[in-house]
This record gives structure tokens, sequence and C-alpha cells, in this order.
């Protein structure tokens, strides 16, 4: 079966000023969808035909580099488009608020902590707030990696996501990913996160 593009959660321009329509139209319409129809031409007529998406992603390291690249860039976009939300952002409540703290002293130390790690990251990738042994860890993955492929370095269950490619930001913050990152946290979806966090930690 063919894997399509899921619709976004809400409207392009739901996230504005934080994210602008634009880049919200291109990245999901065009890089996402991009990476969904290059997927499905890599596994026609191959075993990796029926394979899911998590199946393809969890056997990274055993697929083609296009496998893995364009399965890697499906399953991180389908995660981040649900890792945002209009009227979001703040600090996060609950045990996944209490996680945070325990784990990185402060929401701040916390943000701070991941924001290196985003800009950290050379070239393009994501950065990512996951469960390993249950408990909270910051990590960055290369290129369309994520921390649930048995290759990455550090592996563990995504809370959060944050892609730090330049067409995830370049149309409005061109260099400064830094702005970029600070403006993302205006709209994380915390309610998401806490129940992946839940959910990863039971
Ligand atoms: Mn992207």
């Amino acid at each position: 079966m063919a894997f399509t593009l899921p619709a976004l959660p809400y409207a392009h321009d739901a996230l504005e000023p934080h994210i602008d329509t634009t880049t919200m139209q291109i990245h999901h319409g065009k890089h996402h969808q991009a990476y969904v129809d290059n997927l499905n031409k890599a596994i026609a007529g191959t075993p990796n035909e029926n394979k899911s998406l998590i199946d393809l992603v969890k056997h990274a390291g055993s697929i083609s580099p296009v496998v893995r690249n364009n399965g890697g860039g499906h399953w991180n976009h389908s995660f981040f488009w649900e890792s945002l939300a209009p009227n979001a952002g703040g600090a996060p409540s609950g045990k996944l608020g209490e996680a945070i703290q325990s784990a990185f002293g402060s929401f701040d130390a916390f943000k701070e902590k991941f924001n290196a790690a985003g800009l950290g990251r050379f070239g393009s990738g994501w950065a990512w707030l996951i469960v390993k042994d249950g408990k909270l860890e910051i990590s960055s993955t290369p290129n369309q990696d994520n921390p649930l492929m048995d290759i990455a370095e550090v592996k563990g269950s995504p809370v959060l996501g944050v892609d730090v490619w330049e067409h995830a930001y370049y149309l409005k913050y061109q260099n400064r990913r830094a702005e970029y990152l600070a403006a993302f946290w205006n709209v994380v979806n915390w309610s998401k996160a806490s129940s992946l966090y839940e959910a990863a930690i039971k």
C-alpha cells in the first residue's frame, strides 16, 4: 500500500507569526510530499512495499539509503506537524513538566540544552526530546534519521522534535536558526508531547 501525505492538523497560517504561512505550505505540500512520493517510488515492487512506516524506520540499518532518507523524512515530518499547534507553547505541566524539572533542573535549562542540540547540528537534521530507559534525554540526528532507528547514536522514544533543516526556517529567518528555535517554543504542542511521554514511560 502506498504511503500518503497526512493532512496538516491546522491551517497553513495557524502558526503565524512564529512559523509563516509560505514556509508551512512549501514544507508540508512540497518537501513532505516529496518524501512520500520518493519513498513510494523506492519501495514499489520490492518486499518493503508491504511494510509499515515504523517497521521501515526501526530497521533503517538494513534498508537502502533512499528508503531510509525518505522513510525517515515521512515519519519525522508526520511527527513534527503533531508536535506543533496554534495557541500553544508555554511550559508543560503534569508528569512531563515534573520530569523535565527533575532531568534538567528547570524548564529554562531544558530549553537551553534543546536549543543547543538544534544549533549544534551541523548541516541538516533534527533535535529531539526522547525517553531512553525511562528517562528524558536530549539528542540530535543528521539528515532524516531519528531516535527510533536502529542506527541512531542515541536511541529512544521521541516526545518532541524540531526540524532544523534550512527549508524549515529560511524564508522567514534566513540563516538565523537560533531565532527560529526561539520562536518554536511559542507553538509547541505540550499536550501531544505529554501523552507521548506518558505512553513511553508505561
Ligand atoms: Mn523538513
